[in-house]
Formats: structure tokens, sequence, C-alpha cells
């Protein structure tokens, strides 16, 4: 799952970062309003975590905007002005959900896992193929009973595919949904993951789960 966080203060928005990294999130984070408009619009985000008072541009109108233009991702906004105003607003501009600072992170957490949590058809937080199962919430993942270690970014590689089970993934789709900005088209770190998490979960089992589209991409079955 891939958030963007447009914040500008900036202990705030490194706390926030560091704790959704910790929950295997990949975060991208934008300190003004045009750079955080500009990321939103260029790249596919599972959740967009949204300051109002910004340098640049404010957060009702980058909201707004991205409402325009048809940009449905999920927008929490975070607001410090606390008027009823504000939260009308935002609401009205096409906003999911908002939250007043200053807030616990284990708040903004729960609130950021139900607008996932709606956005997705399963509302099981077990996601499945074939006898490997991830559990979302424990960050676990077994094959057959067996436990699984993974590193995060394993994980938020094996969670894309199970999300998306049955449907060819291709390495645009991988890039864009779990590596951040650093991400670099040029190399094949993509394939070199998809190989280290494919001998982690195929390691003693028959059934090789994960295969190769040649030319496209990959896909998981779920058989
Ligand atoms: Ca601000």
């Amino acid at each position: 799952m891939r958030i963007l966080l447009i914040e500008d203060e900036e202990k705030l928005a490194s706390f926030i970062r560091r704790g959704l990294r910790e929950e295997r999130y990949v975060v991208d984070l934008a300190s003004d309003g045009e750079k955080g408009l500009f990321l939103a619009e260029i790249n596919t985000y599972d959740l967009i975590v949204l300051d109002i008072i910004l340098p640049g541009k404010d957060g009702i109108s980058i909201c707004k905007e991205l409402r325009s233009k048809k940009i449905d991702s999920p927008i929490l906004i975070l607001t410090a002005r606390a008027s009823l105003k504000d939260k009308v607003d935002g609401l009205q501009q096409g906003a999911d959900d908002y939250l007043t600072k200053p807030f616990a992170f284990e708040e903004l957490l729960a609130r950021i896992r139900v607008l996932l949590r709606r956005k997705r058809i399963d509302k099981n937080s077990l996601l499945k193929a074939a006898d490997l199962e991830l559990d979302q919430l424990a960050h676990k993942v077994t094959r057959a009973g067996k436990e699984i270690i993974l590193t995060a970014k394993e994980y938020a590689l094996l969670e894309y595919f199970l999300l998306n089970t049955n449907l060819v993934i291709t390495r645009t789709m991988i890039s864009e949904h779990v590596w951040n900005e650093e991400f670099d088209s040029f190399t094949n770190v993509i394939d070199v993951y998809v190989n280290f998490l494919r001998n982690k979960i195929n390691k003693g089992f028959k059934k090789q789960l994960i295969q190769t589209i040649h030319g496209v991409g990959y896909i998981l079955k779920d058989l």
C-alpha cells in the first residue's frame, strides 16, 4: 500500500512517515502543496494524507483539484484548525475523513486502515492464494501453516500480489504501489525482489507461486 503524505511541518511529517513505514506502508512525502499535487497527479496512491495549511497550495484546493481530475484515492485531511467550517469544506471538496491536530499516531493509523479497507473488495484482513496466507493486521505470512519471515519490502510486494491474485501485474504497477519516489526504473530491482520473495515462499514446496509472464510481468494464481 502506497501513501502520499502532504505535510509541511518537518518534525510531524517525519514522525508520521516513520510510523507508517514501520507499519509496512510505502510513503512519499511532499512538504509543500504544489509538490503534493504534482506527485498525486503522476503517481497512483492508495491513500493521501493531506494537511490544510501548506505553502504553495492549501489542502482544500488540492483536494478540489484532485477530485475534479477524477483522482479518487481516499483523502484523509489533517488540520490544526478545529473549526467545523474547515471540516465541512474538506468533506465537501471530496475528502473522506479528517483528523484534528494534535492526534495520537494510533488514531491516524486506525483511520488509515479503515479508509484502505473500505477501498478493498474483500473486507477480510486475511489475504490468501493457494495455501499461502498473509494476515494484514498481524503482518504474518504462512504457507501450509508454517510461518515465513519476510523483509518489509518482500512483505509489501507479497501483499500487493495477494490483493491482485489472478491478474497480470506489470513492473510499472509494482513500482507504483510498492516502491516510493526513490525508485530507479533503470535497475532490475523489482525482478531481484520478486526472486527473493519467490525463494522464500516456494522453498520446500512443489507448487511454485508467482509465475513470470515474459515481456509483461508476473502473476500470482489463486489455485
Ligand atoms: Ca501546515
